[in-house]
């Protein structure tokens, strides 16, 4: 039998200074442990001893020349965290606070939601210690080279599959796609995000914001509730607040506010004409990471250094980073009225958010579940590579929807409480971990 403090402590002595790590872990081991308690073969298989152990994490050194010939080191990641259900499969975060113990966190993750989206992906992430704020085009180019000449070695379209995260968009895959085809000769899905004229899956770019409104929809549909009208804010101004805000304004909610890490923009005629919506990705990949130029361009109101979790609304996305959200913004947004409250980020609430919002019975949807659309649809870019052809946008934005539909259902399953509360984390949790730990046990130790 397993218990939930002496697991964890031996955790920690194991994993020194990887906080990030214990917590996801806590999570998880927490939501699954009476379902490991009473299965005799997850006790037999040593299934939770196993599940935190990634199969294999790879560091490496990357060395790179910046735009005054200064040569540059930076260290380089991929943990291969646990492929029982098919190749290693994640993104890659660029971000100068990246450490093996975040990227252990992701990679663990990873597991359960990409166990979740039904699709034949195992968990995996990676990435560098490298800060893109200011970098030119030329400096990204040589940084991604350098990074993909040491990193072909351990990828392959059937062994481990990475994409993009935090600093790595359409432009770094290209760079990186690009050094994997000079150095390995294939043509091959490698890598998903690529672009659409070599390779991409159509709806890519807008697979995470898009999947995490078809999840919030059911979210609705469940309390008898809808989207029409409701004032929202969404943290962060990347790729994933583009398509969050692209697809809430269509389904008839009002985005009041946005924000970057300089403060947050209050935009109460709603961020909602495409104009303002492509103005919002220019900011991003402009490499400076400040979301004021829009509040100046389109006469909102800028609101430099406070957190956008002071801004009444009725539902609140995160998505930014971990962490983003803590017990005292999650109080506030309570005090204030908040109806809902979703990830889009990876943990993006702390434990104290969680707890509030659980406590206050107001519906919390973890990243892990709301966020696995992107995966989802980077599942599906392997499997048009695979079978060398490009499926219509339609067509993979109704299996997108439906893959979305389907885990609402299984977190809905799994985390249904006597009162009829929906705990989201556990759902996602037992659903994602079932189907991993079967696979594991069938393939033996
Ligand atoms: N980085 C994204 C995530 O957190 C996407 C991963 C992928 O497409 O492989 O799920």
């Amino acid at each position: 039998m397993y218990k939930l403090d002496e697991f964890m402590a031996e955790l920690e002595r194991k994993n020194p200074a990887q906080p990030e790590f214990i917590q996801a872990a806590r999570e998880v081991v927490a939501s699954v442990i009476d379902v490991v308690n009473n299965t005799p073969k997850y006790l037999n298989n040593k299934i939770l001893d196993r599940i935190v152990e990634p199969e294999r994490v790879v560091q490496f050194r990357v060395e790179w020349e910046d735009d005054n010939h200064q040569i540059q080191v930076n260290r380089g990641y991929r943990v291969q965290f646990n492929s029982a259900i098919g190749p290693y499969k994640g993104g890659l975060r660029f971000n100068k606070n990246v450490t093996v113990g975040t990227l252990k966190f992701l990679g663990f993750e990873q597991i359960f939601k990409n166990s979740l989206t039904t699709l034949p992906m195992g968990g995996g992430k990676g990435g560098a210690d490298f800060d893109p704020v200011g970098k030119s085009d030329n400096e990204i180019l040589r940084f991604c080279r350098s990074f993909m000449t040491e990193l072909q070695k351990y990828i392959g379209p059937d062994t481990d599959v990475p994409a993009g995260d935090l600093g790595v968009g359409g432009r770094e895959i290209g760079f990186m796609y690009g050094q994997y085809k000079r150095i390995r000769q294939e043509n091959t899905g490698v890598l998903t995000g690529k672009g659409q004229t070599w390779g991409g899956s159509l709806i890519r770019p807008e697979a995470t914001g898009f999947g995490a409104l078809y999840f919030t929809n059911e979210v609705m549909k469940l309390n008898n509730d809808t989207l029409k009208g409701k004032r929202v804010i969404v943290s962060g101004f990347g790729n994933v607040a583009w398509g969050a805000v692209t697809k809430a304004t269509e389904l008839g909610a009002k985005v009041i506010a946005i924000s970057g890490p300089d403060g947050y923009v209050l935009d109460e005629a709603g961020v909602s004409t495409p104009e303002k919506i492509a103005y919002m990705l220019e900011l991003r990949s402009s490499n400076k990471n400040i979301v004021a130029p829009y509040a100046e361009k389109f006469g909102a109101k800028f609101v430099p250094g406070k957190r956008i979790w002071e801004v009444p609304c009725d539902i609140a996305f995160t998505a930014a980073l971990q962490n983003e959200l803590n017990g005292d913004d999650a109080k506030l947004l309570i005090k204030n009225g908040v109806k809902y409250a979703i990830e889009i980020s990876n943990m993006g609430c702390t434990p104290e958010a969680i707890e509030a919002f659980q406590a206050a019975k107001i519906p919390f949807c973890p990243g892990k579940a709301v966020n696995a659309g992107g995966v989802a649809v980077s599942g599906l870019e392997m499997s048009q590579n695979a079978e060398h052809l490009k499926w219509a946008a339609a067509d993979v934005d109704a299996q997108l929807h439906r893959i979305m539909e389907n885990i609402f259902a299984a977190c809905v399953k799994e985390g249904k409480q006597a009162d009829g509360y929906v705990d989201y984390v556990k759902g996602a949790n037992i659903a994602g971990f079932k189907k991993v730990a079967d696979a594991m046990c069938e393939l033996g130790y």
